[in-house]
């Protein structure tokens, strides 16, 4: 099922009694969630990732602004008839009930519809325990289970009403990083196979980046990019969503555009015509570095370190107040790691430059 969501607003009064004005959690949010894909909902702590969550089951109201699920305007419909399913960071489970227990307590307590037969709900909880493989779990304690199956019990508890949509607050973040992975890929193959349109919620931009058909990265309530991954990354729109997305992250210089060229400490670097004069923050991401024995960009070679597939340069600028660059080649570069210095051209499609006032992208 779409989802919808128009000029969606959330203000909270603010509890800081020098501040002004109200917290503006979400500001006139407008999207449209497509059928069946998984969304990650991208940005840094504070940004409004849970109240957006929150006003889309149900748990917040909004200030401005309507939800539809479908064609069918919900913004005024409590929680329990929205037909959604959520799972939470702390997977919540209930201490004394079994598994089993656990699944069908949402069926068992249901007040949106018409109550299922015994046999029903227990035909559903064996589905759900199917989908996330928990079946031979079923009569254990939630303390009687690793921190991943505790989450995929609280997948399971969330699946077993069929929801319209499924939404997930930072389901991984109480997991190591093996299980996290490897839990992340489950939720993906769990999403293709029951077609629930999702929405989860990150501010671990990999995480986001891997699994999601699309990307919404947020900042201080206000969305600054909508797309699949890869199409934000490759287009960011500003400077924020360039930084905040890539690991290693994006190198950032202060450079000039002068005469048609980009100018990074003394060195032109790429040609950047119909550009005016200026002076620009420019962002190139680490793979978007050529090894050049005449590459025009002469840096300082702090460190080479061998990644299998990659290598990882580490150097710096000294025209540039020693800006760190991290940059990235194939192992089949060899790079002279006795020598002080390393030279490098740019991939043009690989530099962004951005307004140095605003931060808002100029090529
Ligand atoms: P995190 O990643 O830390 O969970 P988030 O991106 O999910 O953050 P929200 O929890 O949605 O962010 O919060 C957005 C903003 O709204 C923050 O400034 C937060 O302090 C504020 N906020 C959230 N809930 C309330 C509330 N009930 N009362 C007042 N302010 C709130």
């Amino acid at each position: 099922m779409k989802i919808q969501l128009q000029n969606l607003t959330k203000k909270f009064p603010n509890r800081n009694k020098k501040a002004q004005g109200d917290v503006i959690a979400v500001d006139h949010f407008t999207y449209e969630i497509p059928d069946g894909k998984l969304i990650g909902l991208l940005g840094p702590s504070g940004c409004g990732k849970s109240t957006t969550l929150n006003l889309i089951c149900g748990l917040e109201k909004p200030t401005e602004g309507q939800i539809f699920f479908g064609d069918r305007d919900v913004t005024k419909l409590p929680p329990e008839h929205r037909g959604v399913g959520m799972v939470f960071q702390n997977y919540a489970l209930y201490p004394h009930l079994s598994v089993k227990q656990n699944i069908l307590f949402p069926l068992e307590n249901f007040k949106g519809e018409q109550k299922l037969s015994k046999s029903e709900m227990l035909e559903r909880a064996s589905q759900a325990a199917g989908l996330v493989q928990i079946e031979d779990l079923m009569d254990r304690k939630p303390s009687e289970l690793s921190g991943g199956q505790q989450q995929r019990v609280a997948i399971a508890r969330a699946l077993v009403k069929m929801p319209h949509v499924l939404l997930l607050d930072e389901p991984l973040s109480n997991l190591d990083a093996r299980l996290r992975l490897q839990t992340r890929e489950e939720i993906r193959k769990i999403q293709r196979a029951t077609q629930i349109t999702t929405v989860f919620v990150t501010h671990d931009q990999e995480e986001a980046m891997s699994i999601s058909d699309e990307i919404v990265v947020m900042k201080q309530g206000v969305v600054q990019q909508i797309g699949k991954p890869q199409e934000v990354y490759d287009d960011p729109v500003n400077l924020f969503v360039a930084k905040f997305l890539g690991t290693p992250p994006i190198n950032i210089f202060h450079g000039k555009v002068q005469n048609g060229r980009l100018t990074i400490g003394k060195a032109a670097v790429l040609p950047v015509s119909g550009i005016p004069d200026q002076e620009v923050w420019a962002g190139v991401r680490p793979e978007g570095f050529l090894l050049q024995e005449d590459g025009p960009l002469s840096c300082s070679l702090n460190g080479v370190e061998v990644m299998g597939r990659d290598i990882s340069i580490v150097s710096t600028h000294p025209d540039c107040e020693n800006t760190l660059i991290r940059a990235i080649a194939g192992s089949e570069n060899g790079v002279n790691t006795a020598s002080e210095t390393v030279r490098f051209a740019l991939k043009p499609g690989k530099v962004f430059l951005f307004d140095k006032n605003n931060g808002e992208r100029i090529r």
